[in-house]
């Protein structure tokens, strides 16, 4: 496995794996690797001739008072689960590399009203920093495809979106959110929660599948499901803290007033002490018929 540190050896040793006629899956994280990334290396491993995996934590999607110096970085531990994995190339970019105007930059990559709502809406300028470095990653290391898990619902919109609406050459994956055995999805986070707050926490998953079945039978009423979710948390955890939960349109991510006709995001977004979760269920309506994701 190679280590590559500046945007130009990258770029390099992507073009050169182009040009012999090889594909390149890249996957983006900010590190501390568990199941959840392993599951987009093997994907990318499956379809790819060439992984690439990024491990930077991003300053610019971290707000002022944000966790981002106490984000858990373990970057030993990543690079032996990379190569046990099947990476090819690691790009672990320091900040001047990615930012190397530094402050004086100006420029940025706005998903518009796509980043207001549902985890934006308590995140200002979270969705800007994390589409910008997403773009930037995707012009250095030119991947065929990027690889990106649905746990982080409206990032993988955003992305998709942005590839589409931007015309960039990648391909946008997006895979499902894999959970522990109690249905909490695994977060780097995750270590962060007590153990109190480690049991209730998988409350967030279970109120979407309650959801989700009040859905399946003939529920439509988006207040009501969305009462009927705070109402859910508030029992069974009441260590969390709720910040947001709200069912949004697939296509703007705007929240839906009144009945629920179209594709949906369901999506929650809680404090446990200062670690911030979240979780979230999509709906597709096929023939009027509800299918969850
Ligand atoms: P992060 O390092 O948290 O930014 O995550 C990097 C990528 O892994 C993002 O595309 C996430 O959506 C994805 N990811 C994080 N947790 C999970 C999970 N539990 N299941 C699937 N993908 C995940």
């Amino acid at each position: 496995m190679k280590e590559l540190v500046t945007a130009d050896e990258m770029r390099q040793s992507s073009r050169a794996e182009r040009c012999a006629g090889h594909r390149i899956g890249l996957v983006p994280t900010l590190g501390f690797l568990h199941e959840g990334h392993l599951s987009l290396i093997r994907a990318a491993r499956a379809e790819n001739d060439v992984v690439v995996l990024s491990v930077f934590v991003n300053p610019t999607q971290f707000g002022p008072g944000e966790d981002f110096d106490a984000y858990p970085r373990d970057l030993d531990r990543d690079r032996m689960l990379a190569r046990d994995n099947g990476v090819d190339a690691l790009f672990v970019p320091t900040v001047e590399e990615m930012y190397p105007d530094g402050a004086s930059r100006q420029l940025w990559l706005d998903p518009g009203k796509l980043a207001n709502s549902l985890c934006g809406a308590s995140r200002p300028g979270h969705f800007r920093g994390v589409a910008t470095v997403v773009a930037k990653l995707l012009n250095i290391v030119q991947a065929d495809s990027a690889y990106f898990g649905q746990k982080d619902g409206q990032q993988a919109v955003i992305v998709s979106r942005m590839a589409r609406e931007l015309a960039f050459p990648s391909e946008i994956r997006v895979l499902p959110t894999i959970r522990e055995p109690d249905g909490l999805a695994l977060s780097s986070r995750n270590a962060f929660l007590r153990p109190g707050e480690r049991e209730q926490a998988p409350t967030l998953h279970r109120v979407l599948l309650e959801a989700c079945r009040n859905i399946e039978a003939g529920e439509r009423n988006v207040q009501t499901l969305e009462r009927g979710m705070r109402t859910g948390i508030e029992r069974a955890a009441p260590l969390a803290r709720i910040d947001d939960v709200t069912i949004a349109d697939l296509l703007w991510l705007q929240p839906i007033i009144g009945a629920l006709g179209s594709d949906a995001i369901l999506a929650i977004a809680a404090f446990f002490g200062s670690t911030r979760l979240i979780d979230n269920v999509q709906v597709r309506f096929r023939d009027g018929k509800p299918e969850f994701s």
